[in-house]
């Protein structure tokens, strides 16, 4: 960021009383979903935090609200009581600034692979020659060079999975959420791409929420662990990902898996997550 921008977003933070430094602020909010069966209280009185540069994982057993939670930073929903704030802002409605990958790909079928990357930008009436630069870039990046011209049906499901990423990051947006982005993929495929993926959004800056039922990937991607209990979603813990034995660098995700303190954050979160077997 220039000092400008600093200045700037300083300045807005002060007329607010926000904490610039504070990218997603999430004060005290509830939301309930109408349907003509009832109403389901998803998520209750959550207050979160993530600062700029931060990445913050959520997990929690299915249906405990997490999508939920996303969805309000994103703008798609809005709290039943509560509010929500990115750079210091009240989010009233998705913003370029937030990119937003969804639990399903949504991509459209009668549009090519680079063609369905570009989307968001479209969208968003930036410059097509340059989207279609990044995207490709960020294709290739993930393996995908060779299926730009293809289209969504003849690509398996992990393939869909890292055209919706690129499609996600080709508007360059500083708040990064990602619903589970990587599920679909095989375990090796899904170490590589995790490797290279939170690097990537490590060398540019992003703040990222990523919302995962893997333990393993949570621990090994991102620096705080916020674990939602059962339904309605409340905030049970946190867990700060330290590696001391690291030397102080944060290490990559393939490297946390073999550090000491690695297992020992599993048996907590495992722990915390209280999975039962049903049956
Ligand atoms: P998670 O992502 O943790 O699995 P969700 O955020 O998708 O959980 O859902 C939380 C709860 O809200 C679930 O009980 C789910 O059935 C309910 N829910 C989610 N979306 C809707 C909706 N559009 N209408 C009604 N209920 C919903
Ligand atoms: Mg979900």
């Amino acid at each position: 960021m220039t000092s400008a921008v600093l200045e700037r977003t300083a300045a807005a933070g002060a007329a607010t009383g926000a904490d610039p430094a504070r990218i997603i602020e999430i004060r005290d909010v509830s939301l309930r979903y109408f349907t003509l069966e009832g109403e389901t209280q998803a998520l209750e009185r959550i207050n979160l935090e993530v600062a700029a540069g931060e990445f913050v994982s959520l997990i929690g057993q299915s249906g405990c609200g997490k999508s939920t939670l996303l969805s309000l930073v994103a703008g798609i929903l809005e709290p039943s009581s509560g509010e929500v704030r990115v750079h210091g802002d009240l989010v009233k409605g998705p913003s370029p600034r937030v990119g937003y990958m969804l639990q399903q790909d949504y991509l459209f079928e009668w549009r090519t692979i680079l063609d369905n990357a570009v989307l968001g930008a479209q969208i968003q009436g930036r410059d097509l020659k340059q989207a279609r630069e990044r995207a490709a870039h960020l294709l290739q990046r993930y393996g995908m060079g060779n299926f730009l011209k293809h289209y969504p049906r003849q690509l398996s499901g992990g393939m869909r999975q890292r055209v919706a990423l690129a499609r996600t990051l080709v508007t360059d947006p500083d708040v990064v959420l990602l619903d589970e982005p990587f599920s679909a993929l095989d375990s090796q495929t899904r170490l590589a791409i995790a490797d290279e993926v939170v690097e990537a959004l490590r060398q540019e800056g992003k703040s990222v929420v990523l919302v995962t039922h893997d333990i393993g990937e949570a621990i090994a991607m991102t620096d705080r662990v916020v674990v939602l209990s059962r339904r309605p979603g409340r905030i049970k813990s946190e867990h700060l990902m330290q590696f001391p034995s690291c030397g102080g660098r944060r290490p990559s995700p393939f490297e946390a898996r073999s550090l000491p303190e690695f297992n020992g954050y599993f048996a907590t979160l495992w722990e915390e997550l209280d999975v039962h077997v049903e049956g």
